[in-house]
């Protein structure tokens, strides 16, 4: 669809046109009507699908429309997990409404807070935040709620979790009862979907893919490898295959810097990014990296969260994460914008819960690529059925993160209210038909025994 078919102000068609798009994707057709009807909307799209225009587009023309001529009050609340994400959504804020007289602010924690007091104070319609830096500046009465009208929660299901949704509930609390709510994420575990509903009034369900799967434009593989040698079969494979702006994710900030470590005393360019640094210097290591003045970033999942990075051709899983819908953020940095993307796992034997769990999430087995010369010692075990039981939640306090129920669920490009949403069919083991995920490359037998390919690391498959 055409963007001028959505009934959109001129001066969002051209700030559209200049950042030329021309076509809606799947979310943003779905969801920019229906956000223009003043619903509750909760949608689902995959990772890098224009999920941010999809909101950022509809909610400028609303605040067009209905401008108060008093001194700006916040009516547009965004949230989101992370500093780095909201930055961007405000770049997109801009970026989207230059050519209207709409104000906008975004505030996250580590930075300075008076400059935000500043502009706070000079008033604006949309507030871009992260929740800790928020509740602050509500405490500190720079910001009043009182006039909110549209709640979005990007990422929303991590939003939703047990670590945000103290802080979430307090927003809540603060904002008339009259707003509502936008609720946009790539993964929805039914436990969230059902907690959602019961926040949202009547919402619109948008799915465009079947749901919590990766895109199709990454193709996914892992390496089983020996843990001690997970560092030198990564060096082998950054020298072997040249590899340029790769994105590796370690599940833990100690990880990344040793990591970052042996990589520079290989003589590669690289920069880590995670909870410990200060805020300038994740934003300096985010920038070099964007600039290409590093080659590559190690990350914790901070930067598995909505970050994008025009045409990032490679994801690397250094560890996998213990949460299986990480997985899927992480490897949504790639293949973003309908551009082709590659994801590669390192995979050691004691890491065989996180890729069953990760396999049943995705519904697809991950082909095995053994590397000459790191070949593990310790067998990684073979997968499993990917139909066998959803794992038990677990708790975030303990794991930082809620381990997801997941039951498969296929609707196609729907739209549907959540009353609709609870007589969909699904069949006796709580899933429905759903097709499997077709990723190009991608093993598409369910074969609970993947086969494994060597390669000579001459031949390895560039990724
Ligand atoms: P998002 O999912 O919002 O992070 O967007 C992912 C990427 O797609 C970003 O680089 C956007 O600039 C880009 N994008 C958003 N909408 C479109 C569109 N209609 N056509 C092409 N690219 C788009």
């Amino acid at each position: 669809m055409q963007f001028s078919q959505l009934g959109l102000l001129p001066e969002l068609l051209r700030a559209v046109s200049e950042k030329g798009y021309s076509k809606t994707t799947a979310i943003q057709e779905k969801a920019i009507p229906a956000t223009l009807t003043n619903q509750d909307v909760m949608a689902s799209a995959q990772t890098g699908t224009g999920k941010t225009a999809a909101f950022v587009l509809p909610l400028l023309q609303q605040l067009t429309e209905n401008k108060n001529n008093d001194k700006a009050q916040v009516r547009v609340l965004i949230i989101t997990p992370t500093r780095e994400l909201a930055a961007q959504i405000q770049d997109s804020v801009l970026t989207y409404g230059k050519y209207l007289q709409i104000k906008s602010v975004v505030v996250f924690g580590g930075v300075k807070i008076n400059p935000q007091i500043n502009q706070l104070r000079r008033g604006t319609d949309i507030l871009v935040a992260t929740p800790g830096r928020l509740l602050d500046l509500v405490q500190q009465k720079v910001v009043n709620l009182g006039k909110v009208q549209t709640l979005v929660l990007d990422e929303a299901d991590r939003m939703l979790d047990m670590g945000f949704i103290p802080d979430i509930k307090r927003i809540q609390a603060l904002i008339p009862k009259t707003k509502r709510t936008l609720l946009f994420s790539a993964t929805f575990s039914d436990e969230i979907r059902k907690l959602a509903r019961s926040m949202l009034n009547n919402p619109l369900e948008i799915d465009v893919a079947p749901r919590n799967t990766t895109i199709e434009t990454v193709s996914q593989k892992i390496h089983p490898v020996d843990k001690n040698t997970k560092t030198s079969l990564l060096i082998h494979l950054i020298k072997e295959q040249n590899w340029r702006q790769v994105l590796v994710f370690s599940r833990t900030k100690h990880g990344a810097n040793r990591l970052v470590k042996a990589l520079t005393k290989a003589g590669i360019r690289s920069d880590a990014i995670h909870g410990n640094k200060t805020q300038g210097a994740r934003t300096r290591a985010l920038a070099a990296f964007k600039n290409h003045e590093t080659d590559i970033l190690v990350a914790t999942d901070i930067a598995a969260r909505g970050i994008d990075i025009v045409q990032l051709p490679l994801v690397v899983n250094f560890d996998l994460p213990n949460v299986a819908e990480d997985y899927v953020h992480r490897i949504g940095r790639t293949g973003r914008a309908g551009i082709q993307g590659s994801a590669v796992s390192l995979v050691s034997a004691d890491e065989i819960k996180q890729l069953r769990d990760i396999e049943r999430f995705i519904k697809t087995h991950l082909q095995r690529h053994e590397i000459e010369g790191f070949e593990p010692s310790q067998n990684l075990a073979e997968s499993r059925s990917l139909s066998s039981p959803a794992p038990a939640r677990i708790n975030r306090s303990a794991n930082h993160k809620a381990r997801p129920k997941n039951r498969s669920e296929s609707n196609h490009s729907q739209v549907k209210t959540a009353r609709q949403g609870q007589s969909r069919q699904s069949n006796s083991n709580g899933s429905s038909s759903a097709p499997a995920n077709h990723g190009r490359n991608r093993t598409r037998s369910f074969s609970p025994k993947p086969s494994v390919q060597r390669s000579r690391p001459s031949q390895a498959a560039r990724s």
